[in-house]
């Protein structure tokens, strides 16, 4: 595991930040072949940064069961009637989509009074020995740091090449994520702040943390297989988690409509030339040139007003949205 430098706190302090009132969200789908291991290791973890005074003792694991159909709730009932201090818990009435149930965990620890919170999958395939890594980075003053996978040899080639094509197509439309960062990453409470101010309905955390733009670290780790159970995103799911990524952050598949009407009004301007060429030297076809030239002429026309009111809509699409209009770093 190796770590990119934390930015420092402030130049009048190369102290470290007080240890945080920390917690661990977890969001749970049907992970009750999990969730007994998991919170063992968890436990061990968070207890080791209490005793070595990393972290607030009060600090601990915050379970997120997203509407589960099996015993899921129940186990974290179970954990948190064996330590109430280190386990603590909350149900969705519904299924609600990890992304969801993320929130609802951040905002749950966040209304609770936290420092920092970690986000975390249930079944611990991103190494849970990076959170120490994660909590030093904050005390030296980073108010984000993104876990990144420094290999993904346990996923298959299929989803690695998907995950390259989506975050190069993500950043050719202009939003930044950061390559190989999933979920697992640490957010201070200033960073949590900020993301409440983010009302909108789809919610895609990987491109809104990036956009918040506080000073941030990443650390590596490797990436580890499920230790049981079923993954809880089939294919469809990540088709639309991947689409939903890409239009709630760009609206240019709008304006790329507006560009497709002025290449066909182009090729209609050439087909015109040809024409008039054909013409000059005898060799034109009846009917051709006038057919040709003014379908390509139409169909552009159409497509720009279709760009034209795309870029209303786009408008209206990102006013819906009433994302914060600024975040406020520092004010001295
Ligand atoms: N999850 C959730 N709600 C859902 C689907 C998944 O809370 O509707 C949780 C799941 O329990 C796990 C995390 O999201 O903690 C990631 O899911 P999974 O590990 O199955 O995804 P993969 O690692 O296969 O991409
Ligand atoms: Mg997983």
């Amino acid at each position: 595991m190796s770590t990119t430098p934390a930015p420092s706190a402030s130049s009048a302090s190369a102290e470290l930040r007080k240890p945080p009132y920390l917690l661990v969200v977890v969001p749970c789908y049907n992970e009750e072949e999990v969730l007994h291991s998991s919170a063992g290791i968890l436990h061990e973890q968070v207890a080791t940064l209490v005793d070595n005074g990393d972290v607030a003792a009060n600090s601990g694991i915050l379970f997120v069961d997203d509407g589960s159909k099996d015993s899921t709730w129940r186990i974290i009932e179970e954990l948190h009637e064996q330590d109430g201090t280190m386990f603590h818990g909350v149900k969705l009435a519904h299924n609600k989509g990890h992304q969801n149930a993320l929130l609802a965990g951040m905002t749950y620890a966040y209304d609770t009074g936290v420092d920092a919170i970690i986000s975390l999958d249930a079944d611990l395939q991103d190494d849970p020995n990076a959170i120490t890594t994660m909590v030093n980075d904050y005390r030296s003053g980073a108010e984000i740091v993104y876990g990144v996978r420094d290999n993904r040899d346990t996923d298959t080639a299929f989803k690695r090449g998907t995950a390259v094509m989506f975050y190069k197509v993500m950043n050719a439309l202009g939003t930044e994520t950061i390559p190989n960062h999933a979920d697992y990453r640490l957010l201070s409470r200033k960073a949590l702040a900020a993301l409440m101010q983010y009302q909108e309905e789809n919610l895609f955390l990987r491109g809104i943390v990036p956009s918040i733009g506080l000073p941030s670290s990443k650390v590596y780790y490797k990436r580890g297989e499920r230790q049981a159970g079923e993954s809880k995103y089939p294919l469809h799911k990540m088709v639309s988690f991947a689409v939903e990524g890409i239009t709630s952050f760009s609206v240019r598949p709008l304006s790329i409509i507006t560009g497709l009407g002025i290449v066909s009004i182009i090729v209609s301007i050439a087909m015109l030339i040809y024409t008039l060429v054909s013409v000059g030297n005898g060799h034109a076809v009846a009917g051709w040139g006038s057919l040709m030239c003014s379908l390509w002429l139409i169909g552009g026309l159409i497509l720009i007003s279709l760009g034209v009111i795309g870029e209303y809509i786009a408008k209206i699409y990102i006013e819906a949205k009433h994302r914060p209009r600024f975040i406020i770093e520092q004010a001295i």
